[in-house]
């Protein structure tokens, strides 16, 4: 199935400037309208014009669509990534959900970064990837309080456990900042935990296994909110942030769930028609070429692109290109010099 040629359509060369394209497509919407043209079949050849206008008028769908012969990409960005994970990171028991805005208590755990390579295959099919690192978790020994085992802490006396104090600026002016003392935890620890030194957290290796969906992308973020250090002193954990990378493939170029693939066919077959076989990532598989394809004609191979857990599938768009013969036999010289003459 070859890809619609907004060029074709809108009757412009491939490399005409915006006001040519503003001008062809006045136009047509003009000749093409209802109103004026009684022809059934104008309603669906105008709305395939605006359809061409709205992707070449604009510069960055064109580029895509020059190059990848498509100019919408339904692949995943960033705000849509949540719905390749269906929140598969749920019941791994990262249960802390932060503490909002509220300035009392022990502080948040930091966040922690994470990368994650994953090559083009597993970024594609989906993969389970183990990862280890290190983590802060609350002090075993004092179950994270930072106070010696058998002593609590105690209620700060400077701020009387508010973890604010006032500050007079002279006048009427006031102003309230975190207690110096306690660092605005309400609390302070008068004989430490001897183990963490009162910090609440000791360091761990945490192992996980991520089962990662198919369609992620390269940049790609995702956010275990609660997955981070554990806060000192019994705060609440940070996130773990996952930062995906993908290497490329040698072949195949991926955009969203789409693949992209230049392939040459024989001049022969782009004159006479045929069938040729492509290899796409669902193994070799083979694709029709009409008679009399262009150089530059993209072609789509429906569902050959990612396959999502829920159920949506990309397509793998095949630009062609013509190949010449570097080096002719005497043979294909003769028959060539034939077919010259026949003015073809
Ligand atoms: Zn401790
Ligand atoms: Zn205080």
């Amino acid at each position: 199935m070859a890809v619609d040629d907004y060029y074709e359509i809108l009757g412009v060369s491939r490399n005409a400037t915006q006001d040519e394209i503003r001008k062809a497509y006045r136009k047509l919407a003009r000749e093409l309208h209802p109103d004026r043209n009684p022809d059934k079949n104008a309603e669906e050849k105008l709305k395939r014009v605006n359809e061409a206008y709205d992707v070449l008028s604009d510069p960055e769908k064109r580029a895509n669509y020059d190059r990848y012969g498509t100019a919408d990409f339904e692949g995943i960005d960033m705000d849509g990534f949540g719905s390749i994970f269906e929140q598969f990171f749920r019941g791994f028991g990262f249960g802390g959900m932060g503490r909002g805005f509220s300035q009392r208590g022990p502080p948040l755990g930091e966040s922690l970064r994470i990368r994650i390579r994953l090559t083009f295959e597993e970024a594609f099919f989906g993969v389970e990837k183990e990862i280890a690192f290190k983590q802060k978790t609350p002090c075993t020994t004092c179950g994270g309080s930072g106070a010696k085992p058998g002593t609590s802490p105690v209620r700060c006396r400077t701020c009387g456990g508010q973890g604010q104090v006032v500050r007079s600026m002279g006048g009427f002016m006031h102003v309230s900042q975190t207690c110096p003392a306690c660092h605005g935890m309400g609390q302070t620890i008068e004989s430490p935990c001897k183990k963490c030194r009162g910090t609440g957290l000791e360091t761990t290796r945490k192992e996980l296994k991520l089962p990662l969906p198919p369609g992620i992308e390269d940049g790609m973020m995702h956010k275990i909110r609660g997955g981070g250090n554990a806060g000192p002193r019994g705060g609440p954990p940070g996130d773990l942030i996952i930062v995906f990378e993908v290497e490329e493939h040698d072949q195949f170029v991926r955009k969203g769930l789409h693949v992209f693939l230049e392939m040459e066919i024989p001049y022969s077959v782009a004159v006479l028609g045929g069938e040729v076989e492509v290899p796409t990532m669902w193994g070799v598989s083979k694709l029709k070429i009409k008679k009399g394809t262009k150089g530059g004609t993209v072609l789509r191979m429906r569902h050959k692109g990612v396959h999502t857990n829920d159920g949506r599938k990309g397509d793998q768009l095949v630009r062609v290109e013509i190949k010449i013969p570097e080096k002719p036999t005497k043979e294909q010289q003769r028959i060539l010099a034939q077919l010259s003459e026949l003015s073809l």
